[in-house]
């Protein structure tokens, strides 16, 4: 774009130029030849200004969606320090809220694949088969069990978040 707006401005000062010395002005195809070309000019000028504040405008919208993007990012990071992974049944894992940042929320588990996905998949309880209890995510409705259903004693339910 500087090297057009340079083109116009150069070409306006000979228009300039032969305008002030009116002798030019004798020769009419002349001058005719000079408004036309620096008119050209200008309008190339003008158009390649236009683009620039296309992208400019577009660069504007762009650093609005990252700046939101940061934020969202931010927060997530914030969501992050608050949970950790933990056996949330016998070989079963999810993300529990740590106690310590608990700020005052109940003890509660998250969804492991919704976590990875970035959300909080609240994990609720559903219903029990048996002994068994069934969770299932708010988010993705992935079932938790809190065991296999054979009622071994090695399926230790762990569903309440053991701080210890
Ligand atoms: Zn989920």
């Amino acid at each position: 774009m500087q090297m057009e707006i340079s083109a116009a401005v150069a070409s306006f000062n000979v228009l300039k130029d032969m305008v002030l010395g009116a002798k030019e002005l004798a020769d009419n195809n002349k001058f005719v030849t000079a408004v036309t070309e620096t008119m050209s000019k200008l309008m190339l000028a003008q158009t390649s200004a236009l683009g620039a504040l296309e992208k400019q405008q577009a660069q504007a919208v762009k650093i609005g969606h990252l700046e939101a993007e940061i934020t969202k990012l931010k927060a997530w990071n914030a969501q992050l320090q608050r949970y950790e992974l933990a056996e949330f049944a016998t070989g079963v894992f999810a993300y529990r809220l740590k106690e310590s940042m608990s700020n005052g929320e109940p003890a509660h588990w998250i969804c492991s694949q919704c976590f990875q996905d970035s959300k909080i998949g609240f994990l609720n309880y559903m219903h029990a088969v048996g002994t068994n209890k069934r969770f299932g995510c708010v988010i993705c409705h992935h079932e938790y069990k809190t065991s296999d259903g054979d009622d071994d004693a090695e399926d230790s339910i762990m569903f309440a978040p053991n701080y210890g």
